[in-house]
This record gives structure tokens, sequence and C-alpha cells, in this order.
């Protein structure tokens, strides 16, 4: 599929002294004042180091938590700036709204600085066009480097990207490149794991993907609905029983797309719901009335493999099973160390989305060996719904 964007390698010309503002996910979790996890950090590292070197002014912009559009200082981005610094390799200086431009005015070529917290305006999150004007006043170029904040039409987001020269940063591009290979334009046979706790948070990824893949594979809790609605007693399950005439739906919708669906045909089960219970491994009709559902079997999860085998794509959100808890991260692990070695081997594209699949990804030690791994959580999610992210369709050149 066509690039509806423009990225840092068609942002032609000197750059020495241009300022550039770049928006960058810095919202990363702290406790007692450090970064506990600084992925984010690290992925900004890219564009604004290119920038940097060609002689830019960089002026990152980004949200810190929430603080309800005016300063709160327990949500200011200064804290963040130090380690930024350090991941960055070079200096970083920090900027508050108040006198933005007399500090930005002493700025030299190659400088790099973190603007305050953008949700300490209010108009922020609504897309003030004044407070997008205000943004775009600092500086002559717009990079949105934040495919995680794009789902959210925001001014930092969508309206500043129709005020200056808009561009994609390299992570932006990396993670449109790659999400595009997995559903807009993929090598078939294409399959989709979904999995997690609720069919009801999933329902219009569901839709979306039937029409688009050749194999649904559908685990976790939200597969008990769907067992449900096939007549399947699952007796204290997670289940969503109000919800099995959409699961019905999505069946038959499969059904006219083609879309084989797979759901589990053995099932791990146990009475409590607890690290090491007693379990048993059943047949999804032998489910007694006080067990649940807490993984799928290893009958299911080898075949599932099998499955994979013979695909060309492979788009992943959600666990198989409560991965958090064991025994009943076993069907996920297989599933995604065999994703993972097909994915070494050259014959898979494996792309993975949602804090708990990163989590249980990284549990099984493979992240690093799937093509791509989203951390993009919501945007990763309404993009597997098939909807226009606004901080995206903002970039399209007019
Ligand atoms: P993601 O964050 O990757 O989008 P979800 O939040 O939708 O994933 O789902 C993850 C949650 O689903 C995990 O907390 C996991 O324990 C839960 N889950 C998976 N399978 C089951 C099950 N059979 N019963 C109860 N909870 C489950
Ligand atoms: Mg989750």
């Amino acid at each position: 599929m066509a690039r509806n964007f423009r990225t840092l390698d068609e942002l032609d010309g000197d750059l020495t002294g241009k300022r550039v503002l770049v928006r960058e996910d810095l919202n990363v979790p702290m406790a007692d004042g450090a970064v506990t996890d600084d992925t984010r950090l690290r992925a900004a590292v890219p564009t604004v180091a290119e920038l940097s070197d060609r002689g830019a002014v960089v002026l990152v912009l980004a949200h810190f938590g929430r603080p309800k559009g005016k300063p709160d200082p327990t949500m200011s981005l200064a804290p963040v700036t130090k380690p930024f610094a350090a991941v960055l390799g070079r200096a970083v200086r920090f900027v508050d709204w108040d006198g933005a431009e007399a500090a930005l005015a002493t700025m030299r070529p190659g400088d790099v600085a973190v603007l305050e917290n953008t949700r300490f305006f209010g108009g922020e999150e609504a897309n003030d066009p004044e407070v997008a004007q205000r943004f775009a006043a600092l500086g002559d170029l717009y990079v949105n480097d934040a495919f995680s904040a794009a789902h959210r039409a925001h001014a930092s987001t969508e309206g500043l990207a129709r005020l200056l020269p808009a561009y994609a940063g390299r992570q932006m591009e990396a993670e449109l490149d790659a999400l595009d290979r997995a559903l807009g334009d993929p090598e078939h046979p294409v399959a989709a794991v979904v999995g997690g706790a609720k069919v009801s948070s999933k329902l219009d990824v569901l839709k979306h993907l039937v029409a688009r893949v050749d194999h649904l594979i559908i685990g976790g809790g939200m597969a008990n609905t769907f067992l449900a609605a096939r007549g399947v007693n699952v007796g204290r399950s997670l289940c969503e029983h109000d919800l099995t005439g959409t699961a019905d739906e999505i069946l038959d919708a499969a059904d006219r797309a083609n879309c084989t669906v797979h759901l589990p045909y053995d099932v791990v089960v146990a009475t409590e719901f607890r690290a090491n219970p007693p379990t048993r491994t059943v047949n999804v009709h032998e489910v007694a009335a006080d067990e649940m559902i807490l993984d799928v079997g290893p009958a299911a999860a080898e075949s599932l493999g099998d499955v994979l085998k013979n695909c060309r794509t492979l788009v992943w959100n959600g666990p198989l099973g409560a991965f958090e808890t064991p025994p009943f991260d076993a069907a996920t692990v297989a599933l995604a160390r065999t994703a993972a070695a097909l994915t070494v081997g050259g014959s898979l594209v494996s792309v993975a989305g949602g804090g708990d699949t990163v989590a249980a990804l990284n549990q099984a030690g493979v992240a690093g060996d799937f093509s791509f791994v989203s951390t993009a959580g919501g945007a990763f999610l309404e993009w597997m719904e098939g909807r226009e992210l606004p901080g995206v369709a903002a970039l399209a050149p007019n």
C-alpha cells in the first residue's frame, strides 16, 4: 500500500538552525523519581538524534500523565529530561511553558530540548486550534514520532500537523510500515490470534479481522463465549453469556468470508484461580460445572502451531490463557515460541501488540524474535479495528 505520509527522508534541504517540533511519547512509568521502564525513551532516540545530527533545533513535545488541563508539578516532564538525555547520549534542556520563546532563542543548531507537558494546556486534549497555534509558533517543522498517541486527535498530535509541514518520525514510520505489512497488504495466508479476557473489549477487532484473515485463532477468556455459543458448557469460566448471539454472528461472518475460526478443543481447567492449583486437561465438552477454563490445552496449542506453519503473516493480540498465573501461560508460551521460530526461519512475518501480549511474549523470551512488537496499546487496538488514526491521517500531505 502506498504510504500516505512523508518521512525524514523527504525532509530535505538544510536543517541547520531550523526548529523542529517532534511529538514523542515520553509517558514512562516512574517510581520515586526514577524511570522504571525506559522503552519509550529509547524509541524516541533515532528521530531526535538524526534531527540533531542534521543541525536542527529539536523541540520535543510530549504529554505525561493526566493533569486535567492545568499545570500540575507532580506531572512535570522535568524529571524525565535527565533519563532521556542519558539514553540519547547528549545534553537535553528542559523548557517550561512560561518564557518558552525566550529560552528557545538561545538554542544552537543541534541542541535538544524537552518542552513541558502538553497536557498542562486545557486545549491540548480538546484539540483547540489556539493551543495548536501556540505550539506551531515555536517551530518551523513538525515531526510526529508517537504512534502510541496517534489514536487521539489532540493539539500536539493532530492540530499541529495541519499548521506546519508535517512528517512521520522513524519510530512512527517503522510502526506504520510493520502494521501495513501485517494487515494492509499482507502475504497470505494470514493468521490472527485474538485472546485476552473479554469478547466485549475486542468485538470491533474480531469483526474487522474476519474479513481480512484466513485463520482466526480465538483464545483466552473470550474463547469461552464462543464455546458457549456453540453449546459448550463452560462451567464457572469467565464468559459473557449475553454475547453468545454476537459470537454467533461473528462465526457466521467468518464462514461467509472463508475465514477459518479456530477455537480450543482441549482446555486446562481448575476449580480455583491461583498459582499452581490442581488442574485437569480435558476436552471442551468435559468441563465440570465447578471448573474454570484458564488455558488452551496442549493438543489444541500444538495444532495452532501447525496452522502458523502454513501461514505467511501473523498478527497477535491477547494471550491464550491467564498467563500471569502459572501454569496457565503454557499455551501462550508454546505458540509464541513457534511463531518466533517460524519468524527467525523466514517463513512468517509476525506482528504483535497489546500491553499483556507484550508482557506474555517477554515472559516467553521471544519478543525480540517477532518481526515487530508494538508497545502502542490503545493505538494498536484501534488499528486492529481498522480505524483511521487521527494523528496518522493528519500527516497526509495536502
Ligand atoms: P492485551 O493487553 O494484550 O490487549 P487483554 O488485556 O485483552 O490483552 O487480555 C489479557 C488478560 O486476559 C490477562 O490478564 C489474562 O489473564 C486474561 N485471560 C486470558 N485468558 C483467560 C481466561 N481463560 N480466563 C480469565 N482470564 C483470562
Ligand atoms: Mg490488557
